[in-house]
C-alpha cells in the first residue's frame, strides 16, 4: 500500500482503526485525537499543545513520556536476541532477573512470578490458577468468584465477568455463571445517613459473609479486589473494610487475589496497595507501571501456598500447561528490569510519600469549590466527585453535559484527567513534582472555576 503525504495519519486511523471504548460512529466522523511526543509528566498533541498528563495516560506511565535510557535498554534487548520463548524449561537471563526483582519486592511470603503481556492477561491466568489451585486441594467444586460492583479487571472472555459493569457486558452476553458481585466499598455514595466508615465496613462484610453462605462456602472460590478501586471511580476503602472481608475470606478458606494493575509500584505510598491496607492476598496481578508501560508486561506474583499446588498438579499431569508466546518476553523484561532498577534508585516509595502532602492538600483546596462534592484520595491517586448540590449530592441534569464540558475545559488549561461517571480522577506519573503537583490542581481549579461560571 501507498501513503501519500496527502494522507492525514488521523483520515487513516479514522478510515481503517477500529478504538476500543470508543463510539465507534462518531470516531469515524471526527477521527482521534494525536499524540506524538512526550517529556517527563507532559504529552504533546499534533498541533503541538502541551497538557499534564495527570491520569500518566491509562494509570500507567509511572516515569512520564519520552525516556531515552529505557530505548537504550530495549534496542541492547533486541540486538543481543529480540526473542525466544520460556516454554518447555527455556528462557533467558532477562525473564530470570526480573522474576527474581519481583519476588524480591513482593509481599511476605510470595516467591513466585508468572509472566505475560497484559493486565488482563495477568486476572485471566490469575483465575485459572484459583480453580487449578482448588482442583489440587480435592475441592474442584469450588469455583465461583466474587468482585465487587463497577470493579474493572479486564475485557477478555473471563476478566470481563470480574469487571462488574454493565456496559462491559451488555451485547456480548456475559457474564458467565459463576461471578458473583457484592456492593462496592463507595461511602460517599452509598452508605446510610450518619453511618460511620467502620459500620459501612462492617455492613459490607457482613454481605459477602451472607453471600458465600447462600452460595455454599464449599463452591466459593476466590475474591477479587483492587485494593483502591481505578476504572470504578477511585474508590478508596472506608476505615477496617479489608481487614473485615479478610477476615470472612479467612473464615471461609477463600482466596484473596488483588488486582494490583493500577495501584502496584508505589501508586498508593506503599510499594503495593495491598500494603498500604493490610491485605494479605494469595495472588497478585500486576501491569502497566511494571513497565513504566512503555512495553507490554505483567506479572502475577504468587503466594507459596498457591506455588505448592501448581507443584501439585504439574506432578499429576505431567506439566504446568498455560502460558503465552511472549511470557517472559526477553525485551519486555528486560525493559520492565531496568524500570524497577529506576524506582530503586529514585526511591519511588519515598519521593511519593514525600508529594503525597501536596497532592492531598490540592484535593483538599478543592473541596469548598462550587461543583466538588467529595475530593480525595491516597498516595498519587484520588479524585473529584462533581455535584450539582453538595447537601443532597444531586448530580447535574445530563442534558447540561457537565462532564464532557470538563473534559473540554481541562484540556484547554492543558489538563488530561480521567473521566468516570460524575468523577475527575488524577493519577499523575509517580516522577511528579512538588511544583508540577501544584500546577495540575492550578489547571483543574481553572477548569472547574470555568465550567462553573458557565452554569
Ligand atoms: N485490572 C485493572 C485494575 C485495570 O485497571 C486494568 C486496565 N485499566 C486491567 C486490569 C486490564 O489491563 P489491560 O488493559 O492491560 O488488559
Amino acid at each position: 500500500m501507498h501513503i501519500s503525504n496527502r494522507d492525514s495519519a488521523a483520515s487513516l486511523d479514522a478510515a481503517h482503526q477500529v478504538h476500543p471504548h470508543t463510539n465507534l460512529r462518531a470516531h469515524l466522523a471526527l477521527g482521534p485525537t494525536m499524540f506524538v511526543r512526550g517529556s517527563g509528566i507532559h504529552v504533546y498533541d499534533d498541533e503541538g499543545k502541551e497538557y499534564i498528563e495527570g491520569a500518566a495516560a491509562l494509570w500507567c506511565a509511572s516515569l512520564g513520556f519520552g525516556s531515552e535510557r529505557l530505548a537504550e535498554v530495549a534496542r541492547k534487548a533486541i540486538t543481543e536476541i529480540g526473542y525466544y520463548h520460556n516454554f518447555r524449561g527455556s528462557g533467558t537471563p532477562a525473564a530470570g532477573v526480573l522474576s527474581a526483582k519481583l519476588a524480591a519486592i513482593a509481599p511476605e511470603g510470595m516467591d513466585k512470578v508468572l509472566l505475560q503481556s497484559s493486565g488482563t492477561e495477568a486476572n485471566d491466568t490469575a483465575i485459572k490458577l484459583v480453580w487449578y489451585y482448588w482442583h489440587a486441594r480435592g475441592e474442584p467444586q469450588r469455583r465461583k468468584i466474587i468482585s465487587r460492583r463497577q470493579a474493572y479487571h479486564g475485557t477478555g472472555t473471563l476478566t470481563s465477568c470480574l469487571t462488574a459493569k454493565d456496559n462491559f457486558h451488555q451485547g456480548f452476553g456475559l457474564p458467565f455463571e459463576g461471578f458473583l458481585y457484592v456492593t462496592q466499598p463507595y461511602h460517599y455514595r452509598l452508605a446510610e445517613p450518619g453511618e460511620s466508615e467502620e459500620a459501612f465496613s462492617t455492613r459490607l462484610a457482613e454481605e459477602i459473609e451472607a453471600l458465600i453462605l447462600k452460595e455454599g462456602p464449599e463452591t466459593v472460590a476466590a475474591f477479587w479486589a483492587e485494593p483502591v478501586m481505578g476504572s470504578g471511580g477511585v474508590i478508596t476503602p472506608p476505615a477496617g473494610y479489608f481487614q473485615k472481608v479478610q477476615a470472612v475470606l479467612d473464615r471461609y478458606g477463600i482466596l484473596f487475589v488483588a488486582d494490583e494493575v493500577i495501584c502496584g509500584f508505589g501508586r498508593t505510598g506503599e510499594m503495593w496497595g495491598s500494603q498500604t491496607y493490610g491485605i494479605r492476598p494469595d495472588l497478585i496481578c500486576s501491569a502497566k507501571a511494571l513497565s513504566a508501560a512503555v512495553i507490554p508486561i505483567s506479572a502475577v506474583i504468587i503466594a507459596d501456598r498457591v506455588f505448592e499446588a501448581m507443584l501439585e498438579q504439574s506432578d499429576r499431569f505431567g506439566s504446568f500447561t498455560h502460558g503465552y508466546t511472549y511470557s517472559g518476553h526477553p525485551v519486555a523484561c528486560a525493559v520492565a528490569s531496568e524500570v524497577l532498577t529506576i524506582y530503586e534508585e529514585m526511591d519511588l516509595v519515598g519521593h511519593v510519600k514525600a508529594i503525597e502532602p501536596t497532592f492531598l492538600q490540592g484535593f483538599a483546596e478543592l473541596e469548598d469549590h462550587p461543583l466538588v462534592g467529595a475530593s480525595g484520595g491516597v498516595g498519587l491517586i484520588g479524585a473529584v466527585e462533581i455535584v450539582a448540590d453538595k447537601a443532597s449530592k444531586a448530580l447535574h441534569d445530563p442534558r447540561l453535559n457537565v462532564m464532557p464540558r470538563l473534559d473540554a475545559a481541562t484540556r484547554g488549561h492543558g489538563l488530561i484527567t480521567r473521566l468516570i461517571g460524575n468523577r475527575i480522577a488524577l493519577s499523575p506519573p509517580q516522577i511528579i513534582t512538588e511544583a508540577e503537583t501544584r500546577e495540575m490542581f492550578a489547571r483543574l481549579r481553572h477548569a472547574l472555576d470555568d465550567v462553573a461560571a458557565e452554569l
